[in-house]
């Protein structure tokens, strides 16, 4: 395989790694997966994809396609040849503003494309917390959501066409079809034709779709990514009486790079949001109160309606940048609800806060309230954004878990919901942490497990499997945002039923026969406890430091805490200073997140006696400035000034 790589770095229209630096980079994401890739790729043209395709058909390989990397669920962990878009897929191709309208690459940033709109009036709704370094591709990827959700939707509710390069090579776009268009792209005689005709064979059927309808999650729950999202498509003109057009976007969005590959995106975008606003932070005793207030909150036309438990506040306690940010907290609250408010002008959005204000004075679920407007909400809010990752900030072995972090239920059933699984969690002997868009149904739970033991990957397996079995309970949906990956892929067929979960297996077989893009994720899983960054039952090696790292049980520790949210991605055009390095020159080598994988990667693989005698290391750590920008900036405070002053 080594000469196929080199022969084909020699006509590559893009950049070809296959040195253990770089494939050491590659090899997580900001999930509990490790899997060292046979490449990195990062082509620089469309030809340069194509040229990918057909190496890997040729070489019974797969790729894995990939932006920001910020994936929770494993999705961009695989064993083939990686294919970073950030680089040089990052253009904003055209704006449309008649039909507010915005085409991109799949390496445009969420944020950046954002500040391009706004001297128009406009913007792309969905919000990540990630959304300053995550990029459309991987967004659409993921079907990502965020805080607006509950305003603007998700993202598979943007996308308007998708230029692709399916499995044989072929570019075919895919965007909004008549029933006689659709007819017709069933005749065609190529992989595009196969592709429309099967979907027409499998869902023609009112049988087929009743069994959908049965298995699937609620349509009411507006956050749902299990699956390849057929129970977005049934309903249209093509199936039905219907007037709504079909559009096979809806489908490969949230399909993980298992489907296509992405090229080009466009997006339908909105009038920017009433420029005047509040946040009223309601502070609670209980979990309970907090949930049964969300359903009165909600009657008032929120822009957000987030929520923080006492173990995610506690962790912004330990954190150098956020401590100070939680001026607006009043004594102790086991969890607190950031309700956002907007209007056009500022009386009314007084007003709405007053009426607002009274709901939840007459609920009685909340002891204390706080009204926050200009820079103190914004501080508030990224507090409430910097959240998953500040749950890295966990010093030693017990990490909060991402496995069931994003389970979507309708509000109606939530308090219950979250009670079952309270109770569930108590059967395990675990104190899950509560967080996130309690608005839309889902909350960002996560148990505390020492995957380093045998005993933590089996409750890892065991509480995912039941949390799955509850969610399917609820007809919620096992993931409201974060996708599959790894992680879920396996309890899909329980989540949609056999009948369902086989109709998935025979598009993906339609799609990409050999299975070149992105095996292992939504159908054909991976197992879920297996491929871990951490090996099970093998002793954190001790290492012998010249430097004082007790606070973080160590060096190998610190490193550890990285659990690559990839905040260090974040640009220039960013808040903050972390990472000049990589400002400069968008290397994923040159991040924290890098520099952290390479340590962790020697310290716990190297042969050597000295183990920082590393040439991987040492260019990984070459252009870090030691501006300490990363010790506060980081959620998980990690300090690399530290790493390479040790290392020096
Ligand atoms: C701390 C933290 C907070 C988060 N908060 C949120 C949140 O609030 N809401 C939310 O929805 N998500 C959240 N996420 C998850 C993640 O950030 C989002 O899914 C994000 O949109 C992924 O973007 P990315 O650029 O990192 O994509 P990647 O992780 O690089 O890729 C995502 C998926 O898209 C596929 N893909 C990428 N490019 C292409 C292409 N060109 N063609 C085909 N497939 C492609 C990849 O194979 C992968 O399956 C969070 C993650 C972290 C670490
Ligand atoms: S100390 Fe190094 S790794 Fe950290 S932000 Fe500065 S340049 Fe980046």
């Amino acid at each position: 395989m080594k000469k196929a790589l080199t022969h084909l770095k020699t006509y590559l229209e893009g950049d070809l790694f296959f040195d253990h630096l770089h494939k050491t980079l590659y090899a997580t994401d900001a999930s509990v997966y490790r899997k060292i890739p046979l490449a990195v790729a990062l082509p620089k043209t469309e030809k340069g994809i194509v040229q990918l395709i057909q190496f890997a058909a040729n070489n019974q390989t797969s790729l894995i396609p990939r932006t920001a990397g910020t994936s929770l669920a494993g999705q961009c962990v695989g064993e083939g040849i990686v294919v970073d878009v950030s680089r040089y897929f990052t253009e904003i191709i055209a704006l449309d503003t008649k039909n507010k309208r915005v085409t991109v690459q799949p390496g445009v940033i969420r944020d950046e494309l954002n500040s391009y709109l706004k001297p128009h009036g406009l913007f792309f709704g969905p919000n990540t917390s990630t959304s300053n370094r995550c990029m459309i591709g991987g967004m659409v990827g993921n079907n990502s959501s965020g805080t607006t959700s509950i305003q603007y939707g998700v993202t598979r509710d943007k996308v308007v066409a998708l230029k692709t390069i399916l499995s044989d090579g072929q570019t075919v776009v895919f965007s909004e079809i008549s029933s006689e268009g659709f007819a017709a792209k069933s005749k065609l005689d190529s992989l595009e034709g196969e592709v429309y005709k099967r979907i027409y064979d499998e869902l023609s059927s009112e049988e087929a779709r009743l069994e959908i309808k049965r298995e699937f999650p609620k349509p009411e729950i507006h956050r749902r990514n299990t699956g390849y999202a057929i129970d977005a498509l049934i309903d249209t003109e093509v199936f039905t009486n219907s007037e709504e057009k079909i559009n096979l976007c809806k489908l490969l969005c949230g399909s993980e790079g298992t489907l296509a590959f992405t090229t080009e995106i466009t997006l339908q975008l909105d009038p920017l949001p009433p420029e005047h606003t509040t946040l009223v932070i309601s502070h609670y005793k209980t979990i309970d109160n907090c949930l049964n207030d969300v359903t009165v909150a909600m009657e008032h036309n929120l822009y957000a309606c987030e929520m923080m438990d006492d173990v995610i506040l506690g962790c912004t306690k330990k954190n150098k940048k956020y401590d100070s940010y939680r001026f607006f907290v009043k004594d102790n609250p086991k969890a607190l609800l950031l309700l956002e408010l907007k209007a056009n002008s500022e009386e009314e959005v007084r007003s709405q806060t007053d009426v607002l204000l009274g709901a939840l004075n007459d609920s009685r679920l909340s002891y204390a309230t706080t009204v926050l407007t200009g820079p103190e909400m914004e501080i508030a809010m990224e507090l409430r954004k910097a959240g998953l990752g500040l749950l890295g900030n966990m010093v030693g072995d017990r990490k909060a878990v991402a496995c069931i972090e994003d389970t979507a239920v309708t509000l109606a059933d939530l308090p219950q919901y979250i009670s079952d699984f309270t109770a569930l969690m108590k059967s395990y002997d675990q104190d899950a942490v509560y967080y996130a868009h309690a608005g839309a149904g889902e909350l960002h739970l996560r148990p505390i497990l020492n995957l380093k033991t045998k005993e933590g990957v089996e409750y890892f397996r065991k509480i995912t499997t039941a949390v799955a079995q509850l969610t399917k309970k609820y007809k919620g949906s096992f993931s409201g945002e974060h996708g599959d990956g790894i992680v879920r892929a396996e309890f899909m067929e329980m989540q949609i039923g056999s009948k369902n979960f086989d109709l998935l297996k025979r598009i993906k077989k339609t799609f990409d026969p050999a299975n070149i893009f992105n095996p292992g994720k939504i159908t054909n899983a991976w197992p879920m406890d297996e491929s871990l960054r951490n090996e099970t039952e093998v002793a954190t090696p001790l290492v012998e430091t010249l430097m004082d790292f007790k606070d973080s049980q160590g060096i190998l520790r610190l490193a550890e805490k990285c659990n690559g949210s990839g905040d260090c991605r974040k640009t220039a055009n960013s808040a903050g200073v972390m990472c000049p390095s990589y400002h400069i020159t968008k290397n994923e080598k040159d991040t924290t997140r890098g520099r952290a994988n390479m340590l962790r990667e020697v310290l716990t693989k190297s042969e050597s006696v000295n183990k920082f005698n590393s040439v991987e290391l040492k260019e990984v750590l070459d252009l870090c400035l030691s501006c300490k920008a990363c010790a506060s900036e980081c959620p998980s405070n990690v300090d690399v000034t530290a790493i390479k002053t040790e290392f020096l």
